[in-house]
């Protein structure tokens, strides 16, 4: 089943930056990244399984020579780019959002009841160990890297790191290239802030969290699904109409071309929850709504090539 996954590509996005990609993004194909600095690797994100995170090491090894990894920083909690947090080492500094810390505990190695067929590894979860609430800037070698928290967008405790100097940005997954957005864990109001917040940088070139690298006309696609998720909401939930219903009777349009369109009935769930006025970000029943994603594919798990 894996047989149509190119292997990860390292793409160096500007001087001394480079982007881990592992296409095409679908569900478990994560990005990272890493800044080679004079000294010290600073690496953004980890990989799902144990083995996907050591191909990042060595990646990183091959890249960075003798420079070790000092600081790691994690986008969001989960498990795609969490997991391999352990396989950095215990010398490490990683930083997230302090809600990221906190779901990384409370999440655990969940993921894995949902995909057993995976070749998860020895996943020690390791969450971030130096957290902040609205912004940070930390220091790849001179170059100043801006942490900036952007949910609830796709989780509850998205960060975005940006590069001035570089206009360069690593967006997490606020931002797919090529995949359906995703807003089970957060919100698709936030996300359409979000959107805005990350168009106001003025970026010259984004790494997603998932699929190839981009530039901010990916933007105008992602406020176009969020929107469309939002009008085909509101006219479902005033006939009340269940998601899963809903969602068999709407036609994507041109967003049936983005990988992973089963998201849909998990994102108008999400947006049901906001036009009953609960607040953004609120936990939601995961369970039944994977459930429901299950029931549109025909009864097929989403496909995790990780
Ligand atoms: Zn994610």
């Amino acid at each position: 089943m894996s047989n149509d996954i190119p292997a990860p590509q390292l793409q160096e996005v500007s001087d001394g930056i480079f982007a881990y990609l592992q296409l095409h993004g679908q569900w478990g194909l994560n990005n990272a990244g890493f800044f080679v600095g004079a000294d010290s690797v600073t690496l953004i994100d980890t990989c799902f399984t144990v083995s996907r995170s050591q191909a990042l090491a060595a990646a990183v090894r091959d890249t960075a020579g003798d420079r070790p990894v000092r600081t790691l920083v994690n986008t969001h909690h989960h498990g795609d780019h969490t997991h391999g947090n352990s396989v950095f080492g215990p010398g490490v500094t990683i930083v997230g959002h302090e809600l990221c810390r906190e779901e990384v505990i409370a999440t655990g190695v969940g993921t894995k009841a949902i995909w057993p067929y995976v070749d998860w590894g020895d996943i020690v979860v390791t969450p971030p160990n130096v957290t902040f609430a609205d912004r940070l800037a930390i220091y790849a070698g001179d170059l100043r890297v801006e942490l900036i928290f952007a949910g609830p967008a796709h989780t509850t405790n998205d960060i975005i790191a940006w590069v001035p100097e570089r206009r360069l940005l690593f967006a997490g997954d606020t931002v797919f290239s090529g995949g359906t957005p995703f807003a089970l864990f957060g919100s698709v109001a936030g996300s359409l802030d979000t959107i805005a917040t990350v168009r106001a940088l003025g970026a010259e070139t984004i790494v997603p969290g998932h699929g190839p690298v981009c530039d901010s006309a990916v933007l105008d696609g992602i406020e176009a699904y969020f929107r469309f998720v939002q009008d085909t909401a509101r006219a479902g939930f005033e006939a009340n109409t269940p998601p899963l219903d809903l969602a068999r009777a709407t036609d994507l349009g041109r967003f049936a071309a983005l990988h992973d369109s089963e998201r849909l009935v998990a994102n108008l769930h999400r947006a049901y929850s906001e036009l009953r006025g609960e607040a953004k970000g609120i936990a939601l029943p995961i369970m039944p709504i994977w459930a429901d994603m299950i029931a549109f594919n025909g009864g097929e798990m989403p496909r995790c090539l990780a």
